[in-house]
């Protein structure tokens, strides 16, 4: 099979394209995937053009060289004696590799409440080294023909859903289980910054499972503006590059602006989606007193001002990737099952966000239309292995 891997063998593009043969199932609970969609994430760019500041701390987080893609949609080609779920299934995968799938008993605190990607075991290098899909070596991955998955990392597909949606259940979910670790409450004003992939599905997820918030969305380029607008965003703010779009921010939370540019009162909710320094520091003028900002972009070392962090009183949640979480009278639901049926409800409709899809053989003009999205109009980009494109 063909799977892409960062090992900076070609001076040009860090990433290669190699043969190699379908990875052994690693156990009896474990099951061959045929890929149908890899999505391109904004943290996979960053491996080609860092934008959010490095992360040393995870160094210890990924093998080398590693198999790239972790947003993954697919069919059930085979599996261990036992696996409850039928070949030829339509399937979506949860990336992260935490205790259950990698055979450690007792569970981790953290896997014991269906919180794997917090995980105490991430950099064990148990089965495989790396944290999750798409940072490890020989299980295969969303940029490859195939990928061999736990049992415990799948989750079936809603007939609504169509095919080539599948593969945005996993930036949705990360948006999902971020929002429920602390959730808005009715009547909210929600600021949401940055409109890329990570903003639009927060406008998507906020308006299906908390529509009595009104949301607001700061987008930089006019097609992320567009789409937020057919997504439902109540507001639509243009980031303006002396920050002065901060007064439009105060007028619709009816508020003011006090000195250098902090809001007096401000957003209740406001989801930092970017990771860059800019935006973290928007976050934290914007918000309310007493307020909550969800961290979802992947930012690293990176310097912002925090006086607002402390003199607001403001909450930080930080949020990866999926998990198990409380959500209304269903009580636990894990955030790729809600978001396969946020998917299934039409909320955040496929031919609006998917822009561009590329045979797995073009991957070096995949990547430079999802990094040029100023020019290109990209939102998500996605690789179809199996050459449906
Ligand atoms: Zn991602
Ligand atoms: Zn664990």
């Amino acid at each position: 099979m063909r799977v892409a891997q960062l090992d900076f063998a070609d001076p040009e593009f860090p990433v290669s394209i190699v043969e190699k043969p379908s990875p052994d199932l690693p156990g009896p609970q474990w099951a061959r995937i045929r890929v149908t969609g890899g999505g391109i994430c904004g943290s996979d760019l960053h491996l080609f053009k860092p934008t959010t500041g490095q992360t040393p701390m995870l160094m210890s987080y990924v093998a080398m060289p590693m198999e790239l893609g972790h947003e993954i949609s697919g069919i059930v080609l085979e599996a261990g004696p036992g696996f409850p779920i039928d070949s030829g299934e339509r399937v979506a995968v949860d990336p992260v590799m935490g205790c259950v799938a990698r055979g450690i008993e007792p569970l981790c605190p953290q896997c014991a409440i269906g919180a794997a990607a917090s995980c105490h075991n991430l950099a064990s290098r148990e089965v495989t080294p790396g944290f999750m899909i798409g940072y490890t070596n020989g299980l295969g991955s969303g940029w490859a023909d195939e990928v061999v998955v736990h049992e415990s990392m799948l989750h079936l597909v809603p007939d609504a859903v169509a095919d080539e949606a599948v593969v945005l259940h996993e930036p949705l979910s990360v948006v999902i289980h971020g929002v429920l670790r602390r959730p808005p409450r009715d009547g909210d004003r929600v600021l949401i910054v940055g409109a890329g992939i990570i903003g639009l599905c927060a406008v998507a997820a906020i308006k299906s499972l908390f529509p009595a918030c009104h949301v607001t969305v700061v987008a930089k380029h006019d097609h992320q503006q567009d789409a937020a607008r057919s997504l439902g965003a109540d507001e639509v703010v243009a980031p303006a590059s002396d920050g002065s779009h901060i007064s439009e921010l105060a007028k619709i939370a009816e508020t003011h602006v006090v000195g250098t540019g902090m809001l007096a009162g401000g957003f209740q909710y406001v989801i930092e989606a970017v990771g860059a320094p800019g935006a973290i520091s928007e976050c934290l003028r914007s918000v309310g007193g007493g307020g909550t900002i969800i961290f979802l972009g992947a930012a690293g070392v990176t310097e912002v001002d925090l006086t607002p962090l402390w003199f607001k009183e403001v909450t930080v949640a930080g949020s990866f990737c999926h998990a198990s979480d409380p959500h209304g009278a269903e009580g636990l639901v894990h955030s790729v099952d809600l978001a396969l049926d946020v998917l299934a409800s039409g909320a955040l409709p496929h031919d609006l966000v998917i822009t561009h899809e590329f045979p797995l053989g073009q991957l070096r003009e995949a990547v430079e239309t999802a990094l040029g999205r100023g020019e290109t109009g990209a939102l998500k980009v996605v690789l179809r292995p199996q050459d449906m494109v």
